[in-house]
């Protein structure tokens, strides 16, 4: 191992469920290469005065934390918490194996077929959580691979980008959305028959590339379900 793959970055998030800020490190190779453009590791949080949990975040490139979700509650910790961690973390990195796999598989075309290859990632991933990470390495591919060119200028506002390249982009996908009531920062999906999962890791896929184009990270909030209600901001440390 070279000494750059042993760099360790120090990070920070608020527990989704208990609150406390969790702080952890995890090593800068992992999250700069991560094979869907976005790193999503489980941890297992024991704080205290709460039972333990299991919680997957993701982490993109730049090391900030754009999601946090909890996996499972568990109530004995000890030999337990440690056995589900290492399961779920094996499961991770076979869903990440499997959403690379169809996302660059000849038997789908990636923007055409989308529901398809989720209905054939279902078929092993039927935890909605693991939806976001076929989202994510979807959305990097296409991309990657140039099906998908963001075009946007390095000073456009967050309206422009929300309209120019986000609506357009859940269009290509099919994916029925406008602005909220006109807010350049507020988009509303108005209907899709992919799983809000899924969608989330379009988006949030892709606010990490247009982050990297126009150089400020652009994180994703869900505002609520019902409606279905994103907003972007720029992440300000
Ligand atoms: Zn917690």
């Amino acid at each position: 191992m070279s000494i750059d793959q042993q760099d360790k970055t120090l990070l920070s998030f608020k527990c989704p469920v208990c609150g406390e800020v969790i702080k952890f490190t995890v090593e800068e190779n992992k999250i700069k290469n991560d094979p869907s453009g976005v790193c999503t590791i489980p941890l297992l949080h024991n704080p205290p005065n709460y039972s333990p949990h299991l919680i997957v975040i993701s982490i993109d490139p730049h090391g900030f934390v754009r999601s946090a979700y909890l996996y499972k509650q568990l109530y004995v910790i000890e030999k337990t918490g440690e056995e589900e961690l290492t399961k779920l973390e094996k499961r991770i990195e076979e869903a990440k194996f499997d959403a690379h796999e169809l996302a660059l598989s000849k038997a789908y075309d990636v923007l055409k077929e989308t529901y398809k290859i989720i209905q054939a990632f279902q078929m092993k991933y039927r935890e909605d959580l693991f939806l976001e990470i076929l989202g994510n390495t979807i959305i990097h591919h296409v991309i990657k691979g140039g099906k998908l060119r963001l075009n946007i200028p390095r000073d456009a506002t967050l309206s422009e980008i929300s309209k120019e390249c986000v609506l357009k982009v859940l269009k290509i996908f099919r994916i029925d959305a406008d602005l909220y009531y006109g807010l350049g920062d507020t988009v509303i999906i108005k209907h899709s028959e992919y799983p809000i999962e899924f969608i989330r890791g379009i988006l949030n896929g892709l606010l990490v590339k247009i982050g990297d184009y126009i150089g400020q990270s652009l994180m994703l909030v869900t505002e609520s379900l019902n409606p279905i209600l994103f907003r972007i901001e720029p992440y300000l440390p």
